[in-house]
């Protein structure tokens, strides 16, 4: 456990302001502080800062908390982790005084130490000197004309075509079986119960996270055998969902932009050829978390996809996750040149400054659009015109700049030689529909929100919801002031585990009771026993109750009696007497839809 002295010495020396502008651009709003959500897809700020009490709070989506568990949930930590990374920041050394209780860390320690020693080992096994080497070699060094240095840079390797030579080795480290198994770098075989090697035959990309940890691998095969590419699968250590390729490079270098590859040979190349700012998905298509991460570091993405029916696909959805999240996109257009297949091609043909210009004159999402759906359509005959019209308007209703909608309006009106008025118009339609399915949307899932619909935090909730909201504010009081908290210490105290119905307030009522002192910042210490999605809950209820201080008295007084209450009366239902517990039940049902906020 790490001492609760040491905690609350790193939430104090923590800016969370200064933490979170390094994740999110955030702009003044009163006392407070607020800017797009990290955490959902958004294009108004509904994520508030709040110095004073150094916490956050999304208005959309609910995540909440503070400095300990937003980067629990941004950087993919767990709670020791993120005490450690906030440490660092202020330059403090945590000593965790129990091992057992940090043994998922350790285990986490020692998974990346293992990758870290396969990295290893892959990159000695490229330059050994048998046949398989050689042949991996000339892949990298030969084919690819990879510069030796580009191979060190990278830490490319070659998994040799064997059956467990990796597995030996890093059992001669110390690591156990299971261990191995957990990291996705052997795999068990049903038949006879013996490790193999998982990556066998292929040249290894390894995968490196932003704070420089070998988390995962990419193999590729050198002849024809399937699949191609082969990737570790998720590890306590590694969701490919959440990482890209090349990012630890990139992140330094793309404040103007960041390149979208395909795989890791473009991304390879292209940072050979002088642009760092290349980055790849693991062998799949881009998720919204990866969009997120992106929106993090840079403003504008070039999509460089092969332009085929695939890859199209691939970068409409790309374009469809990179805009939700603010983020300017452009299409990497490159000019026809015989032979020419991909950016690696044509940076060896017609050299960097060419490419540079490339990537400069990448086209619009507009252009994009504007291409594609003329190329689809007949245009000499007027029924195949109209379909690209009505395609083109629901297209141009999809930006969100007026400025820019009319300058596209222009163009379409031009192209098909009729009067911008009537685009105007049919954009307008097609805008106006599109903010009523919005809006009806959000209220869908505001509606969820409140009636605790599909609650998978507290499950309990709807099942009794007048009772499990009189719970919440209960505890939202309890966290927001002291004076109601040190009546929990009286004698007899105020209130106890046993006045809560759901099991999940009951569990916080524990915490607060057990673990919170006098002082504003100290919800910190429950980020131990609390998930980042809990923690969230937790600090919704604390400010909902904000606004309502100055009759905070008496609504703990009812809140606590009627909790009280509640449970007496569950007693009589649970007792043998069926017809006191009929009537229990009748009463409950009343006093449940009455609502008691
Ligand atoms: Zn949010």
């Amino acid at each position: 456990m790490i001492p609760k002295e040491v905690i609350e010495e790193i939430v104090a020396r923590t800016d969370i302001v200064q933490l979170i502008s390094g994740y999110v651009t955030l702009k003044r709003a009163g006392s407070n502080m607020v800017g797009l959500c990290p955490f959902h897809s958004e294009r108004s700020p509904s994520f508030t800062v709040f110095q004073g009490t150094n916490s956050f709070y999304c208005f959309g989506c609910s995540a909440a908390g503070d400095a300990i568990s937003f980067v629990r949930r941004i950087e993919n930590l767990d709670y020791p982790d993120a005490v450690e990374f906030l440490a660092k920041r202020v330059g403090i050394t945590v000593i965790d005084t129990d091992v057992h209780e940090t043994r998922s860390r350790f285990d986490r320690k020692r998974m990346l130490e293992m990758n870290r020693e396969a990295a290893h080992f892959f990159h000695d096994e490229l330059f050994k000197d048998n046949p398989e080497a050689a042949m991996a070699r000339e892949y990298l060094l030969g084919k690819r004309a990879l510069a030796r240095a580009t191979v060190n840079h990278f830490g490319l390797g070659y998994a040799p075509n064997t059956f467990d030579t990796l597995t030996k080795r890093l059992r001669s480290l110390g690591y156990t079986d299971d261990e191995l198994v957990a990291a996705a770098l052997a795999r068990r075989s049903e038949k006879t119960g013996n490790l193999y090697d998982y990556f066998r035959g292929r040249v290894m990309f390894p995968i490196i996270d932003v704070t420089g940890n070998v988390i995962a691998f990419g193999g590729r095969v050198l002849d024809d055998t399937k699949p191609k590419y082969l990737n570790t699968s998720d590890t306590p250590v590694f969701k490919k969902t959440r990482n890209l390729f090349a990012l630890n490079f990139a992140r330094g270098e793309c404040a103007e932009r960041l390149i979208l590859c395909e795989g890791y040979m473009d991304v390879i190349a292209m940072h050979a050829a002088g642009f760092p700012q290349a980055v790849a998905t693991l062998g799949t298509a881009i998720t919204q978390d990866q969009a997120r991460i992106m929106s993090r570091y840079t403003k504008r993405v070039v999509i460089s996809y092969d332009m085929d029916e695939a890859g199209r696909h691939a970068a409409d959805k790309a374009m469809k996750l990179l805009e939700e999240v603010g983020v300017e996109v452009t299409l990497l257009r490159l000019p026809s040149l015989p032979g020419v297949k991909d950016p690696d091609e044509y940076i060896r043909a017609a050299g960097a400054d060419a490419f540079r210009k490339v990537l400069d004159g990448s086209q619009s999402k507009f252009d994009y659009t504007l291409d594609k759906i003329l190329s689809k359509y007949a245009l000499n005959d007027p029924q195949e015109k109209i379909r690209a019209l009505a395609e083109l308007r629901e297209a141009i209703a999809g930006f969100p700049s007026s400025a820019e909608r009319e300058v596209y309006i222009g163009v379409v009106a031009d192209k098909f030689s009729i009067p911008a008025k009537s685009v105007r118009e049919d954009v307008e339609r097609a805008l106006a529909r599109n903010r009523r399915t919005y809006k009806k949307k959000e209220g869908e899932t505001l509606r969820q929100s409140i009636t605790g619909y599909q609650d998978r935090i507290n499950p309990e909730f709807s099942k009794t919801p007048g009772i499990a909201r009189n719970e919440e504010t209960v505890l939202g009081l309890l966290l927001l002031d002291p004076t109601y908290r040190a009546a929990l210490h009286r004698d007899p105290p105020v209130l106890t585990e046993d006045d809560f119905l759901t099991a999940f307030s009951r569990r916080v009522f524990c915490a607060v009771r057990d673990k919170i002192g006098d002082g504003e910042w100290e919800i910190s210490a429950l980020n131990e026993d609390f998930t980042p999605e809990e923690i969230g809950r937790i600090f919704g209820m604390r400010n909902r109750r904000m606004q309502l201080t100055e009759n905070g008295d008496k609504l703990f007084s009812d809140c606590v009696a009627a909790l009280k209450e509640a449970v007496a009366k569950e007693k009589i239902t649970a007792s043998d007497d069926p017809m006191a517990a009929l009537e229990q039940v009748l009463k409950n049902k009343r006093s449940d839809t009455k609502g008691e906020e």
